[in-house]
């Protein structure tokens, strides 16, 4: 369904000083570095991470909201790396995103009949039907399609954003941390529901999220991000039981036990973004001298994981 192959998206930070101001490359940061993904038929690829390692830019990067600085996107078998909005025009009804804030997400002045009808009109795929159909669909009935954003909950919100994306018959359902701003309860009841349309509407996944345990519950394979790299991937129980990078063990253990109490094994430290090393050596308990000299390459570990660490190569 999907295969990304080698992507790198480069951001610049603001200047903040005069002296920022001409020194472009030392601003430059890499947000993805070689991120090479695939997402089969069917399949549910989690992506999981701490804020800020590139999950998000991954998501609107393979969706082409960013063009990627470097690598290729193979979407249904068609390199979309390059096409113009035109062009995309196909591929974007195909693959729909889900953001994270529902808040923001849907247009306050329209109804939730404009907000799942407009795409459709775009796409010359409206029908009087299809607005009640994406309803039900998301467990909510005809009364909300005269509704607006602000006279829903937050739950209520992120399944009319649900209903607009499976209204266009997407392939591909990319859910960017679409849980992270609701309350438990509700975060069950999105999650339970995107299982559900998943196997009736048989769609492929990425299902982004900083919650190891709500990617497992969600996802076939795991790929972990750590600094805009991934850093290991495998199937998703394999990932849970037998964490082989030190990141991934160390995202794992910060769940907190209240049996055990928490005591953080990696150090809490800023990513070194230009040492040409391991970018998660200034946190590693195990880094050795090879760690800040060179850079692990993600390698197959056996049939079906690979780990980018010297540990295990
Ligand atoms: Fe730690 Fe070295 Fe493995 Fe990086 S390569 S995760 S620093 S042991």
């Amino acid at each position: 369904m999907l295969q990304a192959i080698g992507l790198s998206k480069v951001f610049s930070e603001p200047a903040r000083s005069l002296r920022d101001i001409f020194n472009k490359e030392a601003r430059r940061f890499y947000a993805l570095r070689d991120v090479s993904v695939q997402i089969g038929e069917e399949e549910v690829l989690g992506i999981v991470g701490e804020s800020g390692c590139g999950k998000s830019t991954l998501a609107r990067t393979v969706a082409r909201i960013y063009t990627p600085d470097k690598g290729r996107i193979i979407f249904m078998g068609k390199d979309i790396t390059h096409l113009n909005n035109r062009e995309l025009f196909d591929a974007r009804r195909r693959m729909q995103i889900i953001f994270q804030n529902p808040y923001s997400s849907l247009n306050p002045r329209r109804r939730v009949s404009d907000i799942i009808g407009d795409p459709l009109r775009l796409h010359g795929l409206y029908e009087e039907s299809a607005i009640s159909e994406a309803l039900r669909a998301v467990g909510l009935d005809e009364t909300y399609a005269k509704r607006y954003p602000h006279q829903l909950s937050g739950g209520e919100r992120q399944r009319v954003a649900i209903a607009r994306a499976l209204a266009l018959r997407p392939s591909l359902m990319i859910a960017d941390e679409i849980t992270s701003s609701l309350d438990v309860s509700t975060q069950m009841r999105i999650l339970e529901l995107l299982k559900r349309i998943k196997n009736e509407y048989r769609l492929s996944m990425m299902f982004i999220s900083h919650d190891l345990a709500v990617v497992n519950y969600m996802s076939d394979r795991v790929a972990v991000m750590y600094a805009g790299e991934i850093v290991e991937e495998g199937p998703s129980h394999e990932i849970i039981n037998n964490p082989l990078h030190p990141y991934t063990q160390a995202l794992i253990e910060s769940v907190p036990d209240p049996r055990k109490g928490w005591r953080p094994r990696v150090k809490e430290v800023e990513g070194d973004h230009v040492s040409p090393g391991c970018r998660f050596a200034p946190r590693c308990p195990y880094a050795f001298e090879k760690c800040y000299a060179m850079r692990p390459t993600l390698t197959q570990y056996n049939n079906s994981r690979k780990v980018a660490c010297f540990l295990h190569q």
